[in-house]
């Protein structure tokens, strides 16, 4: 599409300044409520794409050198910056997104988390240091930063996912190169724009817009060291490959079908309202939502119950006061979505809550569908192998917590998993036998806070380390092994040879 002037633009950010770009490809940016055109975003050229990377190179000349307060002190300030403009973050994100208020601000929020835990990077870029490894000799390792890092985001998150990336990467002592979804990018450029306040220099970080051209230049592009990747298993599988075969670092956090196991001595109202958040809150649009549930036992007679109250949650803009469940973002989420719910329906599952269709009085145009529940759900449908990325619940039936476990073993994802029950030794059970990265007891979406790490598994994960925390650390750095000597003046010299002196 060519652009019109009436739209406002999507800037790039190359060399610390706000780019308009050149290029005759744009892209409408769609309140997913209305319809309404909010902005346009470019797909960057090759030309403004190649000069970001070559901003952030030259910047890391000086960037890699930066002492470790200045460093820290910049993400005090930008933590403060963010927390000044939360609503107006959150009222952007809502309109691009669809999420309610609430969710957007919980989006900054977890965003803000690592932010704040960048500021401690005194404490956390630390190396090793062992000493009289031989006689007069020392072994420590230095953490260096790699260089160019780039960050490719999906649209469920545009506000968490960019800040799990970028503050750690400069934290660290890298540049970078940000590749947010084409879908929502407003909320991700205001960040940046923020981060520049905060103090980060020109070129220390650059945003570029696109769809598959750009982020096949990252994975490509020799001067770009490592790449993180959150978004969908198919696109994720095809940057691991390609950016790995260019001899890059990578870390993809993809796709998923997160299992909950509800255990008959579970306290039962507690479990509901969870589970009802975990699987229709943010209209089913997380990684970490709960999309299968296992009910054990008698907890199968608690179905009534669930459906009961999926209907009391209220559709309408996520703008609006009062909302639980949004717009899924697109036109073409929502024909997905529902085209997926008619093969349950044919596959044989059972629709025993269809929220296809809500009437949603003054946005009639909006991407709904509310909670959706199928019972009897078998291992083989699409409903089940698929990610729906909706608010669609798959309820399915065991005798025993080893027959679920076996299930949820079996299912190739391990993005997160959780287990609803008052017994201690269930739990412990489940805790050790589960083969998935994240796990929660009596707790949904058991998403790590900033001092640990994202740790997905199996089908959900590609690459050793997590995007934030601890692992991320590693992930953004090089570690170097310096073994050092020092001779006396008056020494009487030796060949300096470790292995001589190590009896
Ligand atoms: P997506 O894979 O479609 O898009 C992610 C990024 O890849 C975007 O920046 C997009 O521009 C780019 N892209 C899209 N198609 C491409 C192609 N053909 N070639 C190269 N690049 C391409 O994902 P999405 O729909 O934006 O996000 C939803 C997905 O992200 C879900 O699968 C969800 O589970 C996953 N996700 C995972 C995590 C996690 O931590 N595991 C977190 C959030 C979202």
């Amino acid at each position: 599409m060519t652009q019109s002037s009436a739209i406002p633009t999507v800037k790039l950010l190359i060399g610390g300044e706000l780019v308009e770009s050149s290029t005759s490809e744009w892209r409408d940016i769609v309140n997913p409520a209305t319809q309404e055109v909010l902005a346009r975003v470019p797909f960057a050229t090759q030309t403004e794409m190649n000069a970001a990377v070559a901003s952030a190179k030259e910047a890391f000349k000086t960037w890699r050198k930066t002492p470790i307060g200045t460093r820290s002190r910049i993400f005090l300030k930008y933590q403060q910056l963010i927390r000044e403009n939360m609503k107006e973050l959150a009222a952007i994100l809502t309109a691009e997104q669809g999420k309610t208020l609430p969710d957007a601000e919980g989006d900054v929020f977890r965003g803000l988390e690592v932010v704040e835990h960048a500021a401690g990077i005194g404490n956390l870029q630390l190396g090793e240091l062992a000493n009289n490894v031989a006689t007069g000799v020392d072994t420590y390792t230095l953490l260096q930063p790699l260089g160019v890092c780039a960050g490719i985001t999906p649209f469920n998150f545009p506000a968490m996912i960019p800040l799990w990336m970028f503050p750690m990467a400069i934290a660290t002592g890298n540049t970078f190169v940000l590749k947010p979804s084409e879908q929502d990018p407003m909320v991700t450029m205001r960040l940046a724009e923020l981060a520049m306040e905060a103090g980060v220099p020109p070129g220390v970080l650059n945003v570029i817009h696109g769809g598959a051209d750009a982020v096949n230049l990252i994975c490509d592009h020799p001067d770009i060291k490592a790449v993180s990747f959150v978004g969908s298993t198919k696109v994720g599988t095809h940057v691991y490959n390609r950016a790995s075969q260019a001899g890059k670092r990578v870390q993809c956090m993809m796709g998923a079908k997160n299992h909950g196991i509800i255990l008959p001595d579970a306290h039962k109202e507690q479990t509901l309202n969870n589970l009802t958040g975990a699987a229709f809150g943010a209209a089913g649009q997380r990684c970490m939502a709960l999309s299968v549930l296992i009910l054990v036992g008698e907890a199968q007679s608690w179905l009534p119950d669930l459906i009961a109250k999926a209907k009391t949650l209220k559709i309408n803009a996520g703008a609006e006061s009062g909302t639980d469940v949004g717009p899924v973002v697109s036109c073409a989420a929502l024909d997905r979505i529902s085209s997926l719910i008619e093969r349950g329906v044919s596959e044989g599952a059972e629709l025993v809550l269809d929220g296809r269709n809500p009437q949603v009085a003054g946005f009639e145009n909006g991407n709904f569908v509310g909670p959706t529940i199928f019972s009897g759900v078998k291992p083989e449908m699409s409903i089940y192998r698929e990610e729906i990325f909706g608010p669609v619940l798959c309820v399915m039936q065991a005798d025993t917590l080893d027959e679920a476990i076996e299930l949820i073993n079996a299912n190739p994802n391990g993005n997160g998993t959780a287990l609803f029950t008052r017994s201690g030794a269930a739990a412990r059970h489940f805790q050790e036998e589960i083969d998935v990265g994240q796990v929660g007891i009596n707790v949904p979406i058991p998403v790590p806070v900033p001092m640990f790490s994202f740790t997905g598994s199996r089908a959900s994960k590609l690459g050793d380390l997590g995007p934030y925390g601890k692992q991320v650390v590693q992930f953004y750095t090089q570690t170097k092994t310096v073994t050092q000597r020092w001779f006396d003046e008056n020494e009487v010299g030796g060949p300096v040879n470790t292995t001589i002196n190590l009896k």
